[in-house]
């Protein structure tokens, strides 16, 4: 089987990759290294190949003869695409377009990463697929009209695909100065180095923190068992957990206290943020994911 990764040296991207190598995929991964690493792929046996997703004749090459393409590669930032709308609409959306067309042309099964960002600002949880999208930022409102886009070629043309919402992902190979600023890598990395977890308001907002290798195992049997779904999937398993949780879950495994400093609440911070796992685990019964606490620990011992 020949899959192709875009966004293949990320943080998801790599993880993947190695999960698909160990279960004998030829893997292609069509990167630029914005803000992927080729030491991510190090030890691997896969194709890298530094090009853009903008790049039609690259993205076209690595898409011939694959089974799948599994498209990754973004600019994953909420403060970019406020700094930047063109260049986030470019890669997130004619990125996007340009991988579909290269999957049609193909005929291969394609995979589209969206996010939890496009629920926007409602207070309903948990956040279910039927719910009205409401993007509060250019990230979110390109990663909703990528998903139209994925959606509406499976319509027009067959193709067959699957769009996952991810929610907050976290795990091994996940760097805390990464533009994402996902807030586990920074907290352990400060609490390793014995500095204090930078807490923005009360510490009672909530996540759905989704461990990478439950991520990389949904994708992956979605590859293999090539798995179609006429509308977007939230890829959390329905968990829920305050950053105090997190503090104290990390504080327990790492057998001491930790130092937290409040500042003030972010604006536009989303205070919880909860999936509805129901189709997920219905398309995907066989994934078991990995229970926060083991997560972390692994997470930690990476680090
Ligand atoms: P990441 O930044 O580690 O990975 C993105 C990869 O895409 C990088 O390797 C980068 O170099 C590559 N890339 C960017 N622009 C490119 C281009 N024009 N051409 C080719 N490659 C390009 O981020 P990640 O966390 O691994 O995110 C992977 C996907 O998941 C993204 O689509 C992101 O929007 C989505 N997502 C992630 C999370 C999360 O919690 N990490 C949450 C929601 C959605």
């Amino acid at each position: 089987m020949k899959v192709v990764v875009t966004g293949g040296a990320g943080f998801i991207g790599a993880n993947l990759s190695r999960e698909l190598v160990r279960r004998g995929v030829d893997v292609i991964v069509l990167d630029d290294l914005s803000t992927g690493r080729k030491s991510n792929l190090d030890g691997i046996d896969v194709e890298l190949r530094l090009r853009s997703v903008l790049d039609r004749d690259a993205v076209m090459d690595a898409c011939r003869g694959a089974d799948s393409v599994v498209h990754l590669a973004a600019v994953p930032s909420v403060p970019r695409s406020l700094r930047d709308p063109r260049h986030s609409h470019d890669v997130n959306v004619t990125g996007t377009l340009e991988v579909l067309e290269a999957a049609r042309a193909a005929d291969a099964h394609v995979v589209v990463a969206s996010s939890s960002s496009v629920y926007g600002r409602s207070p309903v949880l948990p956040k279910s697929e039927e719910m009205a999208c409401q993007p509060v930022s250019p990230y979110a409102s390109g990663k909703l009209a990528a998903e139209s886009y994925a959606l509406s070629f499976q319509h027009c043309f067959d193709l067959p695909c699957a769009v996952f919402r991810f929610f907050n992902v976290f795990g091994p190979l996940q760097l805390p100065a990464h533009p994402y600023a996902a807030v586990v890598p920074s907290f352990i990395w400060a609490a390793l180095r014995g500095e204090p977890l930078e807490v923005f308001g009360d510490g009672e907002q909530s996540r759905d923190f989704t461990f990478v290798g439950s991520v990389v195992d949904v994708l992956a049997d979605c590859v293999t068992r090539t798995v179609s779904c006429a509308h977007p999937v939230n890829l959390a398993f329905g968990t829920r957990n305050s950053l105090n949780d997190l503090i104290a879950l990390l504080a327990a495994l790492l057998g001491r206290e930790l130092d937290v400093v409040h500042r003030p609440a972010r604006n536009g911070d989303v205070r919880h943020s909860q999936a509805s796992g129901k189709a997920l685990r219905g398309l995907f019964p066989s994934v078991q994911p990995v229970p926060l606490e083991a997560a972390l620990c692994r997470t930690v011992k990476w680090v």
